[in-house]
């Protein structure tokens, strides 16, 4: 029989400081300091293997309830969530935006008040709208975990790329790590530059200058955060030497007129294909997190190749899924 000694990893409270404050909710990383994402990632190994047991289920989150409240389209984070949160024997409630009361205009507030008297313990939201993770944290009493708002962040899609770089290059620190396409519009972007800035690598923002977030980037508190990152609209600077390369899907769905030209002219200058690869590091890992426009941003032949992470990321994404909601549950492992 298990027990939830079983899941907690011997490591994680190993590795706590106690001046980590309780965490409530996961509504970015920029908040995330390098202990604390150590922290995930060693609880992510310890559920990785839960994962690979034959009975795939603990008890560590029985008795809880989790909703998903999913108000844009997702396939990989809400069934990666769902996933976790049934291995931790939680009760996933998946709040279905079209077959709801949302669809008649009920606003964000009466929805979480509604949620509020189910007593969701944990309740993870996607929406269309930067900051509104953050409304609905303001507003309830359990926690907040954000699984994408607008183009601010999607902190556990950067907590798994963080967990996909480290299986593969071993350390972090000091990797060159090209983020390139959509900056501008991609809120995982956004939320691997606070894990990878904390991790210390180099990362290199790459792609057309009217896909580049450049207001943002400007802002005196990243500025302060992030000495390490640089910006350029050469992919070949991009990848030259790249440890790494992150691709970002062209978000067709949030383009304004004249940010490209065209998808063919697009493609021809930040595709990442098998010749552009030649210029990173031999055997450097590519990722991307889904969904893909192969043939765009990306070529078939590399996101199918023995580069590409890609199913190691969706793979991983459980895992990672796992060990934030048992450590929100469970108050960092603390018992
Ligand atoms: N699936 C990711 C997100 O929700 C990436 C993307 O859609 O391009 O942000």
């Amino acid at each position: 029989m298990t027990t939830r000694s079983d899941v907690r990893p011997a490591s994680a409270t190993e590795v706590l400081p106690s001046s980590l404050p309780p965490r409530r909710h996961v509504l970015d990383l920029d908040d995330y300091s390098i202990e604390e994402i150590e922290l995930v990632m060693q609880t992510t190994d310890a559920m990785g293997e839960v994962l690979r047991r034959s009975i795939r289920k603990v008890p560590t989150l029985q008795g809880k309830t989790v909703v998903t409240l999913f108000y844009e389209p997702s396939t990989r984070t809400r069934v990666s969530f769902e996933q976790a949160g049934k291995v931790l024997s939680a009760d996933v409630i998946n709040l279905s935006i079209a077959s709801s009361s949302v669809e008649k205009g009920e606003s964000l507030l009466n929805t979480a008040r509604t949620l509020e008297a189910t007593q969701a313990d944990v309740i993870i939201i996607r929406h269309g709208a930067s900051g509104a993770p953050n409304f609905l944290a303001r507003c309830i009493e359990g926690s907040v975990i954000n699984a994408g708002d607008g183009a601010h962040a999607h902190p556990t899609q950067a907590l798994l790329d963080l967990y996909t770089l480290r299986q593969r290059l071993g350390s972090i620190e000091g990797a060159k790590v090209a983020i390139v396409g959509d900056v501008l519009h991609s809120r995982v972007a956004r939320s691997n530059l606070w894990g990878l800035a904390a991790a210390g690598a180099q990362v290199v923002l790459c792609g057309p200058p009217t896909l580049l977030p450049m207001d943002w980037l400007r802002d005196q508190h990243l500025q302060g955060r992030l000495a390490s990152i640089s910006v350029t609209t050469s992919i070949n600077d991009a990848l030259d030497g790249a440890d790494a390369v992150m691709t970002l899907r062209l978000q067709k769905e949030r383009q304004q007129d004249g940010l490209i030209p065209s998808l063919r002219e697009y493609a021809r200058s930040y595709q990442i294909n098998a010749d552009r690869l030649k210029l990173a590091k031999t055997g450097a890992p590519v990722m991307h997190p889904g969904p893909m426009n192969e043939g765009v941003e990306i070529s078939s032949e590399v996101a199918h190749g023995a580069a590409s992470v890609i199913e190691a990321q969706v793979a991983n994404g459980v895992a990672v899924r796992m060990a934030v909601l048992y450590l929100l549950a469970t108050g960092r492992g603390e018992e």
